[in-house]
């Protein structure tokens, strides 16, 4: 299995990383893509992937982050992107939700980055909530103005909790859906129908550690070991073998971060 979204560089890891990480290994978490949120954070992930032979990293600016980035940000992160563990540029988007940076700053940042990506020629992370429609209509105008990436994924939306149209509109645009621990929450089950809706080959698994644990853990730390637990809750819903769920997810992974080397 490959944990396509963790953030391994955050404080909750500082006193056990390398155990969360071997503990991962343990459980059949082959792989961790650590996430970046800003340029000191993206640097960390870089610093983790360096010295774990499991992890990737990425980098780029969260929408919580977006307050102060300016353009010439993005050179920076340019120079970050050329190193060979970086395999994304992310986590970015939207949250019109939390808003802890103004609309009009998220927008601007995540417009840049993903200029970014697409002069890199970089998937990307996509956090969206509570911003489908600027988000779908933003991600509509970047896939169709260039073809840099086609027939390579574009990127996936990370924890994906919308309906089943906009789950759609994501697919015809060439993402991947991403699902974590979340969807064993009872809040959950209106999710059903869109976690069976997504094609084999579009579906990738995640932790977001060390936010939203398994319904098992609830109100603790989450860590990639618990991935298998989403992984059996997927199994349950889409009515097919965990050892299908772990192959198929682990293929698209590697696929949507172009990651041939064999571990
Ligand atoms: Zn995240």
């Amino acid at each position: 299995m490959i944990d396509t979204h963790a953030h391994l560089d955050m404080a909750p890891f500082n006193k056990d990383r390398t155990e969360v990480i071997v503990r991962a290994r343990d459980a059949g978490v082959s792989m961790i893509i650590t996430v970046g949120i800003d340029l000191e954070s993206s640097r960390k992930a870089i610093r983790l992937a360096e010295n774990y032979p499991e992890v990737l990293a990425t980098v780029g600016f969260h929408p919580h982050q977006a307050t102060g980035v300016k353009k010439a940000d993005m050179a920076k992160l340019a120079e970050m992107a050329k190193h060979p563990r970086v395999v994304a540029i992310g986590e970015i988007g939207l949250d019109f939700y939390r808003n802890r940076a103004p609309r009009e700053t998220q927008l601007q940042a995540l417009q840049w980055q993903l200029e970014l990506a697409e002069r890199l020629d970089l998937p990307v992370i996509i956090h969206c909530r509570r911003a489908e429609k600027d988000m779908l209509t933003l991600l509509h105008d970047w896939t169709s103005s260039h073809k840099r990436l086609n027939g390579q994924p574009r990127g996936v939306i990370h924890c994906f909790s919308g309906a089943l149209e906009t789950a759609q509109r994501y697919l015809d645009m060439g993402f991947f859906i991403s699902f974590g621990a979340y969807i064993g929450y009872p809040s959950s089950l209106n999710l059903r129908n869109v976690i069976r809706s997504i094609p084999q080959d579009r579906l990738v698994v995640e932790t977001d550690s060390p936010f939203l644990p398994p319904q098992s853990h609830r109100g603790k730390r989450n860590e990639p070991s618990y991935l298998p637990l989403t992984v059996g809750v997927l199994t349950k819903i889409r009515q097919v073998s965990p050892e299908t769920v772990a192959r198929e997810t682990t293929q698209n992974a590697r696929h949507l971060f172009r990651w041939t080397e064999s571990e």
